[in-house]
This record gives C-alpha cells, sequence and structure tokens, in this order.
C-alpha cells in the first residue's frame, strides 16, 4: 500500500482523479474500483506492488501484432478494475480478490532483464487501477532500456495518460461499445473517454485498439462502421483487432456468429490497413 497519485481533498472525503469514475470517497471506504481507499484523509492504492500473475507471453498475445513482432514480452498484472464488464474474461483477478504476492517494480525490471526480455506488459487486470506500481516500474524500465506495453481500457484522465505517456512504447487500447449507454452498463461513462485515450496515445506511441464483438452488445454494423469512421479521423494510423466474443462469466449469449466477424472485418478495412480477427479458430 502507498499514497496514491492523483487525488484531492474535499469537505466530503477525497476525490480521486485517475479515472473519469473521479470518485468521491468518504473515510474508510474505497472508490468504484475497490482498490483506491480513503484511510484518515489520505487516498491509498492498496494493490501497490501486489502481482496476482506474472509471466512470459508471446507479443501477439496482448494483442499487438505490428510491433515488435515474434518476441516475448514480460508480463505483470495486479487486481482491481474500474469497470464492471458481464462478459469478462479475467474477471478472477480483475473483479474479485486473487491471491497475491509482493514484487517491487526494482524486482519486475531485474526479473525482465535476467530473462533477456525487452520489453514488460502492465495487463491482465485493468493496469490504470494499479497506476502508481505501472508508473514506478515504467520508469525503471526506461531507464534500463527496456520497452513498456500497456494493455488498457482507455479508461483514465488525461493528466496520468500523459504523466505515464513518454516512457510507453506501445498500447492496446479496448474500444468496447459504441454509445455512451452501452459503455454506461459496462461500469464506465463514455465512448468519448476512451476515444479521446485513443487519440492522445496514438501521437505518442504505437496503438492497437481491440474490439471484442459481443451479441446484443456492440453487434450493429451501422453503429460500428459509424464509430470506426470518426475513429479514422482522431487515429488513422492504428491497428484493429476484432475478437470474437466466447461466453464468459455472467453472460450467456451465445459466440458471436464466423460470418459477422467477417462482415465487421470487410467494414474495418475500409478504413483501416490493418485488421486482425481474434478467437475465430
Ligand atoms: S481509479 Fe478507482 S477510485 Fe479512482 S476514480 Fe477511478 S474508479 Fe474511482
Amino acid at each position: 500500500m502507498r499514497e496514491a497519485l492523483y487525488y484531492t481533498t474535499t469537505n466530503n472525503g477525497v476525490e480521486c482523479k485517475l479515472c473519469p469514475h473521479n470518485c468521491t470517497i468518504q473515510e474508510n471506504k474505497v472508490g468504484r474500483c475497490k482498490v483506491r481507499q480513503n484511510i484518515k484523509g489520505k487516498l491509498y492504492s492498496l494493490n501497490y506492488n501486489q502481482v496476482s500473475t506474472i509471466q512470459v507471453d508471446p507479443i501477439e498475445k496482448k494483442p499487438i501484432m505490428n510491433w515488435m513482432s515474434g518476441s516475448e514480452i514480460f508480463s505483470v498484472g495486479s487486481y482491481g478494475c474500474n469497470f464492471h464488464c458481464g462478459f469478462c474474461q479475467n474477471h478472477s483477478i480483475s473483479l474479485a480478490l486473487p491471491d497475491t504476492i509482493h514484487i517491487s517494480p526494482e524486482e519486475i525490471v531485474a526479473q525482465a532483464l535476467s530473462l533477456g526480455l525487452p520489453s514488460i506488459a502492465y495487463t491482465y487486470n485493468e493496469p490504470t487501477v494499479f497506476y502508481e506500481m505501472m508508473l514506478e516500474t515504467a520508469k525503471l524500465a526506461n531507464e534500463k532500456g527496456l520497452k513498456n506495453v500497456i494493455v488498457t481500457n482507455g479508461f483514465i484522465n488525461q493528466a496520468p495518460l500523459m504523466e505515464i505517456l513518454p516512457y510507453i512504447d506501445a498500447m492496446n487500447i479496448d474500444l468496447k461499445a459504441y454509445d455512451d449507454p452501452s459503455y454506461h452498463n459496462l461500469g464506465g461513462k463514455t465512448v468519448e473517454d476512451v476515444l479521446e485515450t485513443i487519440k492522445l496515445a496514438s501521437k505518442y506511441c504505437h496503438v492497437e485498439v481491440t474490439m471484442l464483438i459481443v451479441p446484443t452488445i456492440n453487434d450493429d454494423p451501422k453503429k460500428f462502421e459509424e464509430l470506426l469512421c470518426k475513429l479514422k479521423k482522431e487515429a488513422p494510423n492504428i491497428v484493429i483487432h476484432l475478437s470474437r466474443y466466447f461466453p464468459r462469466y455472467q453472460y450467456d449469449e451465445p459466440a458471436t456468429e464466423i460470418m459477422l466477424m467477417i462482415e465487421f472485418k470487410d467494414i474495418a478495412e475500409k478504413y483501416f490497413k490493418y485488421v486482425y480477427l481474434g478467437n475465430v479458430r
């Protein structure tokens, strides 16, 4: 646990400024992500240096396809999330309290170096909610010549994003829905929050965007095309991943039809040069 970055003190407790929820948190309470707590008028990051998953993955698994292809990446995750998606694929660490081990940023960087790996990914659960650990590790990794990759839902305020971007080489950002009501149902707020992150990040680093195509949530081809048209104007050089949904967690709609995935790929290729399908075999 360490004191959090990005909060202010208010008459009603503290206000966390890390993500667009901007939670007001009273004494002894936690924010919506459940990993930032007001203790005696100060905000603390509860998952600081608490790692739930640590392993080596192919970079393509993040997924990142058009940057350092064929390399392996040292990947770390903690716990907690600022969204609550009914189809979460990592709910055991994102929406529950998993077993963790204590590892410092120095140890993460040392392990990556000792394995001869070129990069570190902040992934598995939403890394925005372990921002302090990610920022410290990314700075240290950058000093040691390692690359940094964030795999995120893109729901982060501009100030913390701008502070970390100089140390980040690539990002995969989920674009989970096409409109504000759908984002609201997933525990977020507006589609603009995420589009702004994509736009800003793509000015500083390599960006790939993943859209999980989920029946009844974002399977409308017309809305999909409208969003891609907008995205093209804001971030023309990004890579697109269209990932096929399978039933998970609290969501039991049948898997997305393969024909729909192909139709969406055809639409996406009208706007972007690189479009990949995922989970289709
Ligand atoms: S990071 Fe957590 S506590 Fe902070 S605003 Fe977002 S959901 Fe609320």
